[in-house]
């Protein structure tokens, strides 16, 4: 038999719901709303909330409220706020805002890269050269993330080639970024590719290592989430009640869904620090306020097993 694996004994679940969610659907969310979705998510427990998009208004108006919600989100004690910058000119408005994380995301595929960016890759790791720049330059503490996306594959180019992802992670830690993640942004991945290229990035990277995100197209997020905590990889990318796509992958869904991710986690002994009846109420009223909407997730349809004890709650 192979030996046991031991999980992270905690794991924190960013919730991206704000931004990768709300970015990919029609409906436009009233800030008032936002700011009570940011409210509950952190009385839930929830500490690290990506809270929308330095993008101009006139792409994604969706997200055009990005500097009120971070604003308010830095008045909550213990919050990570952070924000998506597609470039130097985002990365300004996130250091105006003294946002706690910045995450700049590259397309390991060109031609999503291209298509997402209207940037090829190398010149996405320049970019976070001069962002890195402008973070020393502004005595702000803001952390700059580089997160390299359609990291298993993507719809436009097919093949990514993982080798390809490797060279472009390093290049974002040689540019300056503080930490690197990996997305699987359209669903391509499965736990056994998941294995071998979180084991490779983590070698890499080593602590700078931030973060998995993965969307659920294929129905595998939260196996995929398993495989990389299995590596030791204990932060995660959610977003509440699986809302979210992608507009250059056709079918794609949200990511995992935050309460089901919660679900997983706690379940299984890796506390998170989220109340997940707490949570559940709020995907209730999120959901109530996107109706028409796709939503996904199981977790809510039958609710916590009886015999279900957080993590914290657990004799270890
Ligand atoms: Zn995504």
């Amino acid at each position: 038999m192979p030996p046991l694996t031991t999980l992270p004994p905690r794991a924190v679940i960013r919730e991206v719901g704000l931004r990768d969610g709300l970015q990919s659907i029609q409906t436009i969310l009233p800030t008032a709303q936002k700011i009570a979705w940011i409210d509950q998510a952190h009385a839930a427990g929830l500490r690290e909330i990506e809270v929308g998009s330095f993008v101009p208004a006139r792409l994604l108006p969706q997200l055009a409220d990005t500097a009120e919600l971070l604003a308010h989100a830095k008045t909550l004690p213990g919050l990570c706020a952070s924000v998506l910058v597609p470039n130097l000119r985002g990365a300004e408005a996130a250091l105006a805002g003294d946002a706690d994380l910045m995450l700049l995301p590259l397309s390991a595929s060109h031609a999503h890269s291209l298509a997402n960016l209207r940037k090829t890759p190398d010149e996405v790791v320049a970019e976070l050269g001069r962002i890195r720049a402008a973070r020393d330059a502004s005595g702000r503490k803001t952390l700059i993330e580089g997160g390299v996306g359609t990291a298993f594959g993507c719809t436009l180019q097919g093949e990514v080639k993982p080798a390809e992802v490797l060279r472009l992670m390093q290049a974002l830690l040689d540019a300056g970024a503080d930490r690197v993640s990996l997305a699987d942004t359209v669903g391509y991945a499965d736990p056994a590719s998941v294995s071998r290229l979180f084991e490779q990035a983590l070698r890499l990277a080593g602590e700078r290592f931030w973060c998995g995100h993965f969307h659920d197209t294929r129905g595998l997020a939260l196996a995929n989430v398993y495989a990389s905590l299995q590596l030791g990889v204990n932060r995660f990318d959610a977003s509440l009640a699986g809302i979210g796509g992608c507009p250059h992958a056709p079918g794609a869904s949200g990511n995992a869904a935050s309460e089901d991710l919660a679900f997983l986690l706690e379940a299984g002994g890796v506390a998170t620090g989220i109340d997940l009846p707490q949570l559940l109420a709020l995907r209730g009223q999120v959901t109530g306020w996107l109706a028409g909407e796709a939503t996904h997730g199981s977790l809510h349809r039958a609710g916590l097993p009886k015999t279900f004890h957080p993590a914290g709650a657990l004799p270890r």
